[in-house]
């Protein structure tokens, strides 16, 4: 079940629930205050797990450069599972690939930590707390609460405009997509956050952190949101925002806890050593990245750039079939994606922009199941139109048009395109939704249809019928040039009412085909 039916459905319940208050009562697992959950555990976990890896494509894909960074993450976040009140949760902790300092938590303990914010941390304790942090916001059943109370679906709303808006996450669409993007950006209260920090550190003592560690992370982060820094005020500013009160509540908590914990400022150095190197590289395709609209050129030299530094990339070479690909140098761009997916082959975009290429290449083949490949790990827009294109060049407008009416679901530029190929195929297969034909009669009884253009289209190559079913008559008509959206022409249907012995009312006219002009 996704957020939205989950919503739905609860909305739906909601009074039935007023009504039997009791059915719904139940004591936080972690803050041990009864309160009213009618999302089950359960139902908690198949929420998570079914948004999760679209949440991971969404954010950016699975940092998978260093399996050995990615396994001490996980390690970190297990062996503070192991003391938090929900241990038998299914927790989960992957790295993004992205640069932009963030964490973020599903409902049912899927979890995420940018790179970004992976080497911004300094010791293992201060990845403690911000693990700790967000294995709260699962464990206290923070995002279900939200959905209970119905804050979620409002406060996505807003989330998914701002996603599609962006460039890399543009024109993401998929109804499980949005659910996904509306939970990972979704910002708890400033209950959750204070409860999340609060419990937070008590898992960290728990598991052996120095509880410091947490309130000297949040001094870090007052510090940060005051200067305005974009890439955090996007990203865990955003999701998680820091504030004197957190601090002054943690410094608080922490005093009356034990001292000299693990800090494990050296071992962090080490795990983090290959990041720590290769960060410029990051730095050099994250410009590049920027430039890639407007100077392609310059995008090209960052990637090679990025590369130099770090030749393992799959996301510098996708950089470089990007770039290559708005220079129009498609073979290149397409041997980039290539070495893009031999590097990682789970990303979305890498099999996307391939597809793309591919099309503009004439190889239909590939390019249809790369665009497939692409939407099974996240549907977008991008790969749903060019898929309705492809499916309407084979002469299959039946799967056409399921790829247009999904594709055309996005608020984008992309989804309008989608939205009028849609119409015009429409328009094709059933001109009479479109098109108005009347049989009207001159002051002689002359006889004529008239023909009223109720698309948004110009059409073109119109032809109607008149028919007057009492006489047996039936009469196929061309309308002579173009009708304009909104336009009626007269076309003489060449007899005269007289010639029929009815009346007007039994004469009656339809289109037969209609085109638009492209
Ligand atoms: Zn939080």
């Amino acid at each position: 079940m996704n957020v939205f039916t989950l919503v739905r459905s609860i909305n739906c319940c909601c009074l039935l629930l007023a009504a039997l208050a009791a059915t719904g009562c139940a004591t936080n697992p972690v803050t041990r205050k009864t309160e009213l959950a009618f999302v089950s555990e359960q139902q908690e976990i198949s929420m998570g797990a079914k948004q999760y890896l679209h949440s991971q494509q969404s954010a950016g894909g699975k940092f998978v450069l260093d399996p050995a960074l990615a396994a001490y993450v996980n390690a970190v976040g297990q062996k503070l599972v192991k003391v938090s009140d929900r241990p038998q949760l299914p927790f989960e902790f992957v790295i993004i690939n992205d640069t932009v300092p963030n964490a973020w938590a599903l409902p049912g303990g899927k979890l995420a930590v940018n790179r970004g914010l992976l080497t911004e941390l300094k010791s293992e304790a201060e990845l403690a707390a911000v693990l700790a942090h967000e294995i709260v916001h699962a464990a206290a059943r923070h995002g279900a609460s939200a959905v209970e109370r119905g804050t979620l679906l409002s406060a996505g709303a807003a989330v998914i405009s701002v996603l599609t808006a962006d460039n890399r996450a543009a024109d993401l669409i998929d109804v499980a997509t949005q659910g996904g993007a509306m939970l990972l950006n979704f910002r708890f209260s400033r209950e959750h956050e204070l409860e999340a920090d609060r419990y937070g550190l008590d898992y960290m003592v728990r598991a052996g952190y120095d509880p410091q560690a947490a309130v000297e992370l949040q001094e870090t982060f007052v510090r940060l949101a005051g200067g305005k820094q974009p890439n955090w005020l996007e990203g865990m500013f955003a999701s998680h925002p820091p504030s004197q009160e957190r601090v002054d509540a943690n410094r608080a908590k922490a005093a009356g806890m034990p001292a000299g914990l693990f800090r494990g400022e050296e071992v962090y150095r080490q795990k983090l050593a290959l990041l720590t190197k290769i960060r410029p590289a990051y730095a050099a395709h994250d410009e590049g990245r920027k430039l890639l609209e407007k100077q392609p050129a310059q995008a090209l030299a960052q990637a090679d750039q990025a590369l130099e530094l770090e030749p393992r990339e799959a996301m510098f070479h996708a950089l470089r079939g990007d770039a290559l690909k708005k220079l129009g140098r498609d073979a290149e761009a397409e041997r980039e994606y290539d070495a893009a997916i031999k590097r990682n082959d789970a990303y979305y975009a890498y099999y996307l922009n391939r597809g793309l290429v591919r099309q503009r290449l004439g190889n239909q083949g590939g390019a249809q199941s790369d665009l497939e490949h692409a939407n099974k790990l996240l549907p977008t827009a991008a790969a749903h139109y060019q898929l309705g294109k492809l499916a309407q060049g084979a002469g299959n407008s039946a799967k056409a048009i399921g790829h247009y009416k999904l594709a055309a679901g996005a608020d984008s530029d992309l989804g309008r395109r989608a939205g009028a190929a849609l119409l015009r195929l429409d328009l094709l297969r059933n001109p009479g939704n479109y098109v108005q034909v009347e049989a009207v009669a001159d002051g002689k009884g002359n006889l004529g249809l008239r023909v009223g253009n109720r698309s948004p289209l110009s059409l073109t190559r119109l032809r109607v019928t008149g028919v007057v079913p009492a006489a047996g008559f039936q009469r196929e008509y061309e309308v002579a040039g173009m009708l304009k959206p909104g336009q009626s022409t007269v076309v003489p249907m060449g007899v005269r009412l007289a010639d029929f012995n009815v009346g007007l009312g039994q004469v009656r006219g339809q289109v037969r085909s209609a085109e638009p002009v492209e």
